[in-house]
């Protein structure tokens, strides 16, 4: 679509028959170009949103490989030394790639119905302004951020742990990749979180553009892939909003397996009490910083608190796999 002639398709001419092409923005006529090629709304749909996801995961996960490649870095890594093999990234991308192709590519023809069906605008355009977008996108990162605390807390309960929640911990140092490295239980369960913030939205409000939806998910892959990467740089979000969860958050997790069971913010951990351990693990951190150490005693004390961390955590594994109905814990 490049000019404000009306379109000739005929189930274009349906779709935007009464649009006028010529006060659309460029991104706007990519929009309804999409649609009018693809001529199905329902696999037009389905298909920018895999695309949309394919490559904005995969594209945010390749400067965190890169980074992971350049020793340069190391000294902003969270757990030091544990840097993943191009083997180990390798083999955590043909699992996501499995899992996407295999479960969300089947499923991702349903968006479209979905969406429809709770009165979500899809192909219109023009789309709603920046000053609507932010707002929504604001109360999908806190619904989710919730949502997320208690889901990921039941699914560090024995038989869920085991069954489901295992395959996610398989790295006790993550990488960006790692972010959707998951059990499809686990894929559906969370992923809820992230579809059903937009989705309540529109049941209730009547007003949502599948647009402001993808502006959602497309922050929530940054998040999660950054989450994961295993970096704390000075610039990382975190420092900036100090309710800002980030690497630093979420690695403690996977380190020790206990506390930090949210994904965005700190604020759910903080106020049900699931940071008492991380906060612990930073003021040692930061008290060897300060202490005056070398660089060498400091590596070394790191190393040690990591060390007894990730032991603490095998500990706190093991406890939550051996729970057998009426006998939380076995020795
Ligand atoms: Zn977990
Ligand atoms: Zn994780």
């Amino acid at each position: 679509m490049s000019n404000s002639t009306a379109p000739v398709h005929e189930s274009a001419a349906l779709l935007y028959a009464n649009t006028d092409f010529s006060q659309l923005n460029w991104l706007e006529l990519q929009w309804a170009a999409w649609y009018l090629w693809i001529d199905n709304p329902i696999i037009a749909t389905g298909l920018m949103s895999f695309l949309l996801h394919e490559i904005v995961y995969f594209g945010r996960c390749i400067p965190w490989i890169i980074i992971d490649a350049i020793p340069y870095f190391r000294k902003w890594k969270l757990q030091p030394g544990k840097i993943p093999t191009p083997g180990e990234q390798w083999e955590c991308t043909k699992q996501v790639l499995f899992s996407h192709f295999t479960i969300e590519l089947p499923a991702i023809w349903l968006f479209h119905p979905m969406a429809e069906f709770f009165g979500m605008s899809t192909w219109q355009v023009p789309f709603p302004s920046w000053k609507e977008i932010a707002p929504q996108v604001a109360l999908f990162f806190v619904f989710e951020d919730m949502f997320h605390f208690f889901a990921h807390r039941a699914l560090h309960w024995g038989p869920l742990y085991k069954h489901i929640h295992k395959i996610h911990h398989k790295y006790s140092a993550p990488f960006g990749l790692a972010a959707e490295y998951a059990h499809p239980a686990e894929v559906f369960i969370l992923g809820t979180g992230t579809l059903a913030g937009p989705i309540l939205y529109c049941a209730l409000s009547g007003n949502l553009h599948i647009v402001t939806m993808y502006c959602w998910i497309v922050l929530r892959l940054f998040q999660a892939i950054d989450a994961h990467s295993g970096y704390d740089f000075p610039w990382s979000l975190q420092h900036i909003l100090p309710f800002w969860s980030g690497a630093e958050h979420h690695d403690f997790h996977h380190m020790a397996f206990v506390n930090n069971f949210s994904t965005s913010f700190r604020w759910c951990d903080r106020l049900f009490g699931t940071d008492d351990k991380y906060r612990v693990y930073r003021e040692r951190i930061t008290a060897a910083r300060k202490a005056g150490m070398t660089a060498e005693e400091f590596k070394a004390m790191e190393a040690r608190l990591c060390a007894e961390a990730e032991k603490e955590g095998v500990e706190a594994e093991k406890v939550a796999e051996s729970y057998r109905y009426n006998k939380t814990k076995v020795a």
